[in-house]
């Protein structure tokens, strides 16, 4: 399928006392269209602020791109202006958060709140926006979508509010939903509900889905691909088979080793890794990993690892699979 997104090479800052830190390092990652590609790694390692990138939010939230590019369509957003931006935010890339109460408006129902982004997204009228907003709380799975419809968010569980929040997304027809933790904030029972609906509307929609997350276990239910991001770069990056069977980066081997009944805990404990992702602007030499790995040689504390092909479909930050062929170009290798 086509590439949707295409990000190379995407280096985004922060300005600080100290200066201006990064907060991604050179990350590179595509989506094609009908696919989920999951970001997955600890609070901290750059997911939300490569979504905040792409929207463009960044440049709101004290943030800017530094380098690279971000192809959507095969139009660069990071070289857009926000006028430009705030039609693709609106139209064509939709993105949903972890607490659907602060994307929600206490004082309108949630009717209005769907059918005003169908006024403002697709010229609906007030009666057939209204009527539209009853259909996508129908179509996100709200039973008595008239009766909720106009209901106010108070009135609403979190998963209620949760799919009300879907239903705005979808509201302007996004060919791209960037998810950020749209399941952390809710119970196990609605968090697989949840999980649900986005897959099935993505099979009835055909849309693609970036969806960021902590949690391993969510990344297996969801992701065609998965990218593992550590302290602001990608350390590893393939399809989700490749990524549980053959997990190569030692930082992926601790994410799932984590995960409760996968086959590498121990003793019935949780495996954590040791120590803290480093704060942003004080990264150790060498590789980025090796102050927390148990598997840290020399060369680890001097140099970089550039990205090792184990795969044509697989790729790692390690210096363990230093006799794998070093990635050239990204485009070209990883589809
Ligand atoms: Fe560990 Fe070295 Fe691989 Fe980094 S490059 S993850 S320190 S073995
Ligand atoms: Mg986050």
């Amino acid at each position: 399928a086509e590439k949707l997104l295409e990000i190379r090479k995407l280096t985004t800052g922060f300005a600080t006392e100290k200066g201006l830190v990064k907060a991604t390092d050179a990350i590179s990652i595509s989506v094609k269209k009908g696919q989920t590609v999951c970001l997955v790694g600890e609070s901290g390692s750059g997911k939300s602020v490569t979504s905040l990138a792409i929207m463009r939010l960044i440049d709101y939230a004290g943030g800017m791109i530094m380098e690279g590019s971000i192809h959507f369509h095969g139009q660069d957003l990071a070289a857009k202006n926000q006028e430009d931006m705030r039609l693709i935010r609106g139209n064509q890339i939709a993105m949903i958060f972890q607490d659907p109460m602060s994307s929600l408006n206490p004082v309108f129902t949630v009717g209005e709140q769907i059918a005003e982004s169908l006024r403002l997204h697709q010229n609906k009228g007030n009666d057939e926006a209204m009527k539209a907003a009853v259909d996508l709380l129908k179509l996100v799975g709200i039973p008595a979508p008239e009766i909720r419809a106009k209901q106010y968010p108070h009135e609403l569980s979190g998963g209620m509010c949760q799919r009300v929040v879907i239903a705005i997304a979808l509201a302007c027809n996004p060919e791209l939903l960037i998810a950020d933790e749209p399941t952390t904030a809710l119970d196990v029972t609605v968090q697989a509900q949840i999980l649900d609906l986005l897959r099935k509307l993505q099979a009835e929609l055909g849309m693609s889905i970036l969806l960021i997350t902590h949690d391993m276990g969510v990344a297996a239910e969801m992701a065609d691909r998965i990218a593992v991001m550590y302290a602001g770069a990608i350390v590893e990056e393939g399809t989700v088979e490749e990524i549980f069977d053959h997990p190569s980066h030692p930082y992926t081997v601790g994410l799932l080793q984590s995960i409760p009944g996968f086959e590498g805990e121990r003793g019935g404990e949780l495996y954590t890794i040791r120590g803290t992702i480093p704060p942003i602007g004080q990264l150790p030499s060498g590789c980025r990993f090796h102050p927390r790995c148990p598997h840290a040689m020399d060369v680890c504390r001097s140099q970089e690892p550039p990205n090792f092909m184990i795969t044509s479909d697989h790729r790692t930050s390690c210096w363990l699979f230093q006799d794998k062929p070093v990635q050239t170009d990204y485009s070209d290798e990883v589809r």
